[in-house]
């Protein structure tokens, strides 16, 4: 197996990253001359701290990490990149992933000319774990619980993955707020493990872009040497710390979960529903009789659901999101018309 030092791009080694003013300097001073900054106090004169270290100790905190395990991005999109540009030369390297699945890996390796293998997943969507490994690239994006299908893999078929590959595994846990279990604990035990979350969706701070990373030491340091020095912006930090003290996201998770219920059981009643697939997110894959029928009557009651019919394995789908109470029962009065 490569070891980390191995697997990264030659280039990134040792590069020497950008040193902004408020990192060379350790501590808190009274006048700061040293960032060109507009000296007239507002919410929002001073650049944020580069390495969010009020955030990383409050999170470190609550996920059982250490701070040093932790990088942040302006939403795990932002950390999907950055991955791939360390770890992937372009026209050499490859990722690997699973489809039917979240979009961005695809198009993240695309834009930085990196090869994508596509090993899709068998037909009630799980990995087919010696087809993955039979092939050879530098990581393998698994999205536990999958985006757009809602299952979750089997822990042991990710363990066996996370064993057997040689490279970087990145388990993407972005609905892990409602799932069953998350791998975070595992990056203590495997260095190739990386898991990343996300504000965006328990959370409900889409809208602040707020994206975590958790690997050892030695991956983060890469991540935190790559990136641009204020990836983070000053109102994200402080609103994310505000959040972490709050029971809030607890309560709306327990909320989603129960609607999450009722709705599977209120769409198993529906004729034009043909199957609801087994979900451990915050929305369901259903598959109807005529899918772009449904999809386009409830966009002209301007009800937007996803189309994901287009996805491998995927015919005749629709990716459907719990909302509250109030539109769930929108949704289905207008299904309920269509059956
Ligand atoms: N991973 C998965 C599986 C997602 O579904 C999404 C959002 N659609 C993301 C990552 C990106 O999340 P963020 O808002 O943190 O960039």
């Amino acid at each position: 197996m490569r070891s980390i030092r191995e697997l990264i791009r030659d280039n990134i080694r040792d590069i020497k990253p950008y040193a902004s003013a408020r990192e060379e300097f350790n501590g808190l001073a009274e006048v700061y001359l040293d960032a060109n900054e507009n000296p007239f106090p507002s919410d929002f004169n001073r650049y944020p701290d580069p390495l969010q270290k009020k955030l990383k100790k409050a999170l470190a905190k609550i996920k059982g990490t250490k701070t040093n395990q932790i990088f942040l991005s302006n939403g795990s999109d932002e950390a999907i990149d950055w991955m791939v540009r360390a770890f992937c030369e372009p026209k050499q390297d490859a990722i690997i992933y699973n489809p039917p699945t979240f979009g961005m890996y695809k198009v993240v390796a695309a834009i930085n000319d990196v090869e994508i293998i596509a090993v899709p997943m068998n037909a009630d969507f799980e990995i087919p774990v010696e087809k993955t490994l039979a092939q050879k690239g530098k990581i393998l994006f698994i999205c536990n619980p999958n985006n757009p299908t809602g299952n979750q893999q089997a822990k042991g078929t990710i363990i066996q993955l996370i064993e057997n590959f040689d490279g970087i595994v990145v388990v993407d846990e972005a609905y892990g707020d409602f799932a069953d279990y998350s791998l975070i604990e595992k990056i203590n035990q495997y260095p190739n493990l990386v898991i990343m979350q996300t504000f965006s969706k328990a959370w409900g701070l889409a809208g602040l872009r707020l994206g975590m990373t958790f690997a050892n030491p030695e991956i983060i340091d890469y991540l935190t040497k790559l990136k641009m020095p204020y990836n983070v912006n000053s109102y994200t930090q402080k609103e994310a710390i505000k959040s972490l003290s709050s029971t809030k996201k607890d309560e709306e998770v327990a909320l989603i979960l129960k609607e999450k219920k009722a709705l599977k059981e209120a769409l198993n009643q529906l004729e034009i529903v043909e199957k609801i697939f087994p979900s451990a997110a915050n929305f369901f894959l259903v598959r109807f009789k005529e899918a772009e029928k449904v999809y386009q009557k409830l966009a002209e009651k301007k009800l937007l659901v996803r189309n994901q019919s287009y996805q491998i394995n995927c015919k005749n789908t629709l990716r459907i999101t719990v909302g509250t109470p109030k539109e769930n029962q929108r949704l289905l009065s207008e299904l309920k018309k269509m059956s």
